[in-house]
């Protein structure tokens, strides 16, 4: 019997250095622990960066939402009667996203391209600055072509003939997203040509070579983001080769004559599109 006691004691004493044994290896699973813990503070930095974010961000979604977030999804669409692609409210919402690198030449232009709109459609249309580029409707940025300018100087005895090419480049690109046919977003990128006020800070501003001051490509290309395409009518403002001017460097003005309206068709469009007139 007592061998029995004692066999049960030496094999709990077994036991015992066996759990013992075990509890180290999960002792040592809880020291590779530490590690990770020693990791999290960047990731608490980062947490709370963007604990920091949302708040900022939150109170510009509510300032904005309201408007643009009726419950009811009918209500969201103001001129749900237009068949055609149509923004679901007015004023359009339009972000300037570099205005710095646009310069105050383009940003002004493109500010006069929102006015001829409006006045065209008797402000049936009208634009509205947005907070943010992700809340407008209309995203506007400004890019610059490089090696597209060129000038030579050709001296013959007592003249001299200037020649200005421009390379062929487009003016402007836009880009929608629509939602059936409710327009969702727009991307407008205006191009310029690099070398002149906004790049090299010396000459003319690189929107106003061979443009000749025109607004033609600004509204060529918010009427693309109303769901315009192009019109082979030449003396359409959606002809695709509208704003190209051979004329380059000439003063405001010289190119009387060039500047092109507002196609009457478009402007009665948008005009029963967005005035609440036409419910057919
Ligand atoms: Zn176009």
């Amino acid at each position: 019997m007592t061998k029995l006691i004692v066999i049960i004691v030496i094999a709990a004493l077994f036991l015992v250095v066996l759990t013992a044994a075990c509890t180290t290896k999960p002792d040592g699973a809880y020291q590779a622990q530490p590690q990770p813990q020693q990791l999290p503070p960047d990731m608490e930095q980062e947490e709370q960066q963007a604990q920091q974010q949302p708040p900022q961000q939150q109170p510009q979604q509510e300032q904005n939402l309201p408007e643009e977030t009726p419950q009811e999804e009918g209500a969201q669409d103001k001129f749900y009667y237009a068949s055609r692609l149509h923004w679901p409210h007015m004023p359009v919402t339009y972000f300037i996203e570099n205005e710095e690198g646009c310069g105050s030449y383009e940003t002004n232009r493109i500010k006069r391209a929102f006015r001829d709109i409006s006045n065209a459609t008797g402000n049936a249309v009208l634009f509205a600055q947005a907070n943010d580029s992700g809340s407008a409707d209309i995203e506007i940025r400004c890019s610059f072509i490089d090696d597209c300018y060129e000038l030579s100087t050709d001296i013959r005895y007592d003249y001299v003939i200037r020649t200005e090419t421009i390379c062929k480049h487009p003016l402007g690109i836009t880009k929608t997203i629509a939602e059936g046919s409710r327009l969702a977003k727009a991307y407008i990128e205006m191009v310029g040509l690099a070398g002149f006020a906004e790049t090299k800070r010396e000459g003319p501003s690189g929107f106003y070579v061979g443009t000749c001051g025109h607004t033609i490509t600004e509204v060529h290309e918010l009427l693309h983001a109303f769901g315009y395409g192009h019109s082979e009518d030449d003396s359409s403002i959606m002809n695709p080769g509208a704003d190209v001017f051979s004329l380059t460097t000439q003063k405001e003005g010289a190119c009387k004559g060039s500047e092109k309206a507002i196609d009457a068709g478009i402007a009665a469009d948008l005009i029963n599109t967005y005035s609440g007139k036409s419910k057919g």
